[in-house]
């Protein structure tokens, strides 16, 4: 079959050339042959250099995923077929995205839910899976990962034993899907697993139901995070703000803290931090449904030697950038005041739009506004099994700031 090529504004290569794993619609001076929805297309710079080849999308701003650098054959043992290739091409990449993962631990004896691909840090745009145990949770971002959804599910059961799933669960794509324009449900497409699937997280015990869950069933990008902080917490009483399903309160309480309280919108979600304790063997969690901002409202000040804010994300779009600082400054003016001289705030957010700076501009403010001295600890971002290009800035949104809290 004949295939597109892409060809960019002048000016408008150098992200790409840079490993930019996206082309945007008004980055294309024209496109010459088929736009085929999820098919394979070249995109070339103005003067007709190979930049790569990705997956084309006619209907989304996204226009093309990148695939490919320069001329990478897609499949080195067939190097001249390319249609017929994108299935190896697949699975060789997820089969590299395994390998990293074993490289850097994963899975471990104490942690065997963890982010196996990544999207575009693992060189597939439009694609994460999840390994919760033995079960793989697939979850579609893009058009043609859609359509190659039977190879990606045969490449996943040819990975090795390690991290070779028993069953795969499509999640529910969310927003992406109408975008896309493709329709996904949750269910289990190959093999057989029952909800909820039993994992740990560095030593504690987990219930996750990857079909009804939030995300693929929790947030993992946390996980290093959560760990840091429990082996601070010892002793303390810890508020856990945004909770979920307990991810910092269990493991604070693994890691020896007194109490912990879990505080969120959702009582399925405390529920099933409830599950999690238990199935840990770890007592003192208790759970409050309720809205964070509430709760602190009428929290009693300095109530907590440690204090966890993770929040969802407050800004969208641009326009609501001023707005969600707003919400920001004054959830972290609230929080301060909960945590006890010489304690801990873990603040958080997972705004892409937010960055680092102004993220800490807004704690000093926050803190300015509570008459709190605060000094920063440390400060994280995602955990290494979301790894990402380094020209990817779209890429980058978690942020963990871990303040020390003065008089
Ligand atoms: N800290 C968690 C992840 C938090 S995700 C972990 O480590 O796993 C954000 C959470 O905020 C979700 O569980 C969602 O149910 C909750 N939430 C959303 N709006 C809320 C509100 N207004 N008050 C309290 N919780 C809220």
């Amino acid at each position: 079959m004949e295939r597109a090529r892409v060809v960019l504004k002048r000016g408008k290569a150098g992200p790409l050339w840079h490993g930019h794993p996206w082309v945007f619609s008004g980055a294309i001076e024209r496109t010459d042959g088929p736009e085929e929805p999820g098919a394979l297309a070249d995109v070339c710079d103005i003067e007709g250099h190979l930049i790569g080849r990705g997956f084309l999308n006619p209907r989304s701003q996204i226009r093309v995923r990148m695939l490919t650098a320069r001329d990478e054959p897609l499949d080195p043992e067939r190097p001249a077929a390319v249609a017929e290739a994108v299935p190896a091409l697949l699975a060789r990449r997820i089969a590299q995205a395994a390998r990293l993962r074993r490289r850097i631990g994963l899975p471990a004896p104490e942690t065997s839910a963890f982010r196996l691909v990544n999207s575009e840090g693992d060189g597939l745009s439009g694609l994460v899976i999840d390994l919760y145990d033995r079960v793989a949770a697939v979850q579609f971002g893009a058009l043609a990962m859609k359509r190659n959804e039977e190879a990606i599910y045969d490449a996943l059961l040819a990975l090795p034993e390690e991290v070779r799933p028993a069953a795969i669960a499509e999640v529910a794509a969310g927003g992406f899907a109408k975008l896309e324009g493709f329709s996904s449900a949750a269910r289990v497409v190959r093999g057989e697993a029952a909800m909820p699937v039993p994992c740990r997280e560095a030593g504690v015990e987990l219930r996750v139901d990857v079909l009804a869950g939030q995300k693929t069933g929790m947030f993992l990008d946390q996980r290093d995070n959560r760990v840091r902080l429990g082996s601070y917490a010892g002793g303390a009483r810890v508020l856990d703000l945004y909770s979920y399903a307990g991810g910092f309160a269990l493991q604070a309480l693994r890691q020896g803290a007194g109490s912990a309280l879990c505080v969120d919108a959702s009582a399925r979600a405390l529920a099933q931090a409830q599950n999690n304790a238990r199935a840990s063997g770890l007592s003192g969690l208790e759970v409050l449904e309720a809205d964070a901002f509430r709760y602190l409202e009428t929290a009693a000040p300095h109530g907590f030697e440690v204090v966890v804010v993770d929040p969802p994300k407050f800004a969208r779009a641009q326009k609501d950038l001023p707005s969600a600082m707003k919400g920001y400054r004054r959830l972290n003016a609230l929080a301060l005041q909960a945590v006890a001289p010489g304690g801990l705030l873990a603040t958080c957010s997972c705004s892409q739009l937010v960055d680092q700076e102004g993220f800490e501009r807004m704690v000093a403010s926050a803190a300015q506004d509570a008459g709190r001295s605060v000094t920063v600890l440390l400060s994280a971002s995602q955990g290494p099994d979301h790894p990402l290009p380094p020209a990817f800035p779209e890429g980058r949104y978690l942020k963990f700031l871990l303040l020390g809290v003065g008089r």
